[in-house]
Formats: C-alpha cells, sequence, structure tokens
C-alpha cells in the first residue's frame, strides 16, 4: 500500500501548502497563471516596443489628468497576444482608477450591461475584450452610455413596463478586438482613440523574454533567448510560453541552462520551426499548396479540408502567415507565396503562377 494511504490526515487540505522537495519548497497552490501575472508590466516605461501607441497614450492620459477627466474611450486592435490586455491593466494603473473587466459574449442582455455601468466609479475604466462579439441589442446601448453617460432600462412588463433612465459615472470604456473588421461603423466611431498593436521586431521580443528569464529566474545565455526570439512569431504570449516550455526541457534534460542547442532541441520537440511556424501553420500552408495547387482558395474551404475553425484560422493564424510574406490575400482568396514553397521545401507544378511574397 501506498505511504500516503497509510499516513492519511482527514484534516481538511488548504488551498496552498507549502512541500518540501529536494530541500526547495514547492507550493502546489501555484500555477502558471500566476507567472502570467508577475509578467505582466505594469506601467508604460516596462511596457516594451509599441512605441507609437505609448507616446499617444501618454498624451491622452497626462492631458485627461490635467483636465481632471477620465481618458476618452479607447479602442484596441491587433492578433491576439500582442498587449492589449495588459494597456488597458496600464491605462488604468497610470490614471489611478478603478478597473472591471468582461468580455463581449459574457454580456447577453442589456440588464448586464446595466448592472456593470452602474457599479462604476467617476474615471473608472470598463475593459470590454472580444467587443465585436457584442450582440446588436447590447451594442445599441453601449451608444449613449459612450457618448452622454446614461442607460435607458425597462423596469416591469407588459403594460406597466415603465423607462426609467439611469445617469452613469464618467468613465472610459476600453475596447479590445481581433477583428476591427467585424466592428460596426457607430461603435468603432465612438471610440475616440484608435490604437493598433502591431508585431514585434525579433529584438523588442528579445527584450521582453530577458525581462521574463530574469521574473521567472530562468538561468539563461544570450543566444538561447535570441534563438528563442527569432521564434516567437512577434508575439509576446508565445515568447513567453515558449519560454516556459524550453525552461521545463531545459530542466528535464539539461543542466538548467537554456543555451542555444537547448532551445534548437526544444523548440524541434514542440514542432515550432526557425521561423516559429508551429504544426498548424505548416498544415495551413501545405494544404493550400497541395490540396489548392497554391491557391487563391477561399478561407471557409481551407477551414473544411483541415477541420479547422473559420474565425480561427482568420484570427490566430493568418496575420502572422501574411506578416511574414508566406500567404498573400487576393480578391479570389488566400495564395501560398514562393516563400512558403521554399519554407516547406515544397515544387509548384507551374512554376510561374507561385506568387512572389511581399518582400520578395
Ligand atoms: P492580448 O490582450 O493582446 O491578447 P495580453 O495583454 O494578454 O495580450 O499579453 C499577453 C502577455 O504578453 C502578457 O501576459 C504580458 O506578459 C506579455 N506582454 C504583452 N505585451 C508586452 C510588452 N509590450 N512588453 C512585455 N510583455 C508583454
Amino acid at each position: 500500500m501506498p505511504e500516503s494511504v497509510l499516513s492519511f490526515d482527514p484534516s481538511p487540505i488548504p488551498d496552498t501548502f507549502p512541500v518540501m522537495e529536494n530541500e526547495r519548497i514547492i507550493n502546489p497552490g501555484q500555477r502558471e497563471d500566476d507567472d502570467n501575472r508577475a509578467l505582466r508590466p505594469s506601467s508604460l516605461d516596462e511596457f516594451i516596443g509599441q512605441e507609437q501607441i505609448k507616446q499617444t497614450l501618454r498624451i491622452c492620459m497626462e492631458a485627461a489628468k490635467q483636465r481632471g477627466q477620465a481618458v476618452d474611450h479607447v479602442l484596441l486592435s491587433g492578433p491576439p497576444g500582442l498587449g492589449k490586455t495588459t494597456l488597458a491593466h496600464i491605462i488604468k494603473q497610470e490614471m489611478e482608477v478603478g478597473l472591471k473587466t468582461t468580455s463581449g459574449p459574457t454580456i447577453e442582455r442589456k440588464d448586464d450591461l446595466a448592472a456593470l455601468l452602474t457599479d462604476l466609479q467617476n474615471g473608472d475604466v470598463l475593459f470590454i475584450d472580444e467587443i465585436h462579439r457584442l450582440n446588436r441589442i447590447v451594442e445599441e446601448c453601449l451608444y449613449p452610455a459612450m457618448e452622454d453617460y446614461f442607460i435607458d432600462i425597462l423596469i416591469g412588463e407588459g403594460p406597466h413596463a415603465k423607462s426609467i433612465r439611469l445617469e452613469l459615472p464618467h468613465f472610459s470604456l476600453i475596447g479590445a478586438t481581433t477583428r476591427t473588421g467585424l466592428l460596426t461603423g457607430p461603435l468603432r466611431d465612438r471610440f475616440g482613440i484608435h490604437l493598433r498593436v502591431e508585431f514585434y521586431q525579433p529584438e523588442e521580443i528579445l527584450q521582453i523574454l530577458k525581462r521574463s528569464a530574469k521574473l521567472m529566474k530562468v538561468s539563461c545565455e544570450p543566444g538561447g533567448l535570441e534563438a528563442l526570439a527569432t521564434r516567437s512569431r512577434g508575439t509576446p504570449r508565445i515568447a513567453n510560453r515558449l519560454l516556459r516550455r524550453v525552461r521545463d526541457y531545459a530542466q528535464v534534460r539539461a543542466d538548467g541552462c537554456v543555451t542555444e542547442p537547448v532551445t534548437i532541441e526544444a523548440c524541434e520537440l514542440l514542432g515550432v520551426d526557425r521561423q516559429g511556424l508551429d504544426p498548424m501553420d505548416r498544415q495551413i500552408l501545405s494544404a493550400i499548396v497541395e490540396k489548392f495547387d497554391g491557391g487563391p482558395v477561399g478561407i471557409k474551404t481551407i477551414a473544411a479540408a483541415l477541420g479547422e475553425d473559420e474565425g480561427t484560422l482568420e484570427e490566430v493564424y493568418e496575420p502572422y502567415l501574411l506578416q511574414i510574406g508566406f500567404l498573400q490575400r487576393t480578391p479570389n482568396g488566400r495564395v501560398a507565396t514562393r516563400r512558403a514553397y521554399e519554407h516547406l521545401g515544397l515544387k509548384a507544378k507551374n512554376p510561374a503562377d507561385v506568387q512572389e511574397g511581399l518582400f520578395d
């Protein structure tokens, strides 16, 4: 019988309790999510890259502070993992106000929105992630709330129903979206500040990795982090995720230090190639090349061929493939470029038909 059963202690187990293991205290209540929060920059000075966005925000926040007003509504757009949520937290921090966080699909009814808005204080930030997924009724209630700080709600039912107007505090709405194209014109127009987060340069990702490695107390060599930076698809979330996996690999298969060979081996094991493409990216490109002769092919057809959701392909995978010039969007559909063929080591049936990439 295992020892743990023999020494069973019936007293309730606390959520987190330290355990000694190999002379080190580990805390089973601490998950990697906790690391995630610890890695999130809490001020604009700590936030690496996106210089134009930082400059705009610094000016807007300083001006709002001088006038004693809430900062104007901010719309943050761009692919996932580039720092939109982080920026919302930074605005809250720098404006020294409260923050409520929610997401488009969770606000199902007008009442949910009213409850959220009436719970805010003057100057507070309401952060709505995936704002393009708000339903139409909720979205229309948001218009007067954003513009004139009121919301009309219905009390009672049937002929006795009465509409009452609730005055709202002067709040700042921060909306984040991976799909600006799906936002309606009236909603987009009500945001005073539009900011588009872009993919990061490898040097910026390297800086982010250095900061994260220091916070996570990972021992590493410059070559290890440089190899990781070029494999992180210009995306801080991916960079931090890969750093954790390479740290694990270094711990178990090497002496704990993230060196260049360790990074390369760990990434190979994860299926991440030297361009940062993962198995799904390569499947998308291979499907276009092998099943559809390099394209043009519609996104719906690619999604069906791979059994993947069309929205996920558009939001998560396509932006980076477009950015590095492996894929082109044409009116007739997606086309794999010469760079993609070269990267996959594939030959076109008719080389004259292959599109040149953005950077060729
Ligand atoms: P999004 O909301 O765009 O999906 P997040 O704001 O959640 O992205 O960012 C993902 C993670 O990447 C954060 O936890 C943060 O640690 C890190 N991160 C994002 N942008 C930066 C940056 N500019 N500098 C340092 N770390 C960043």
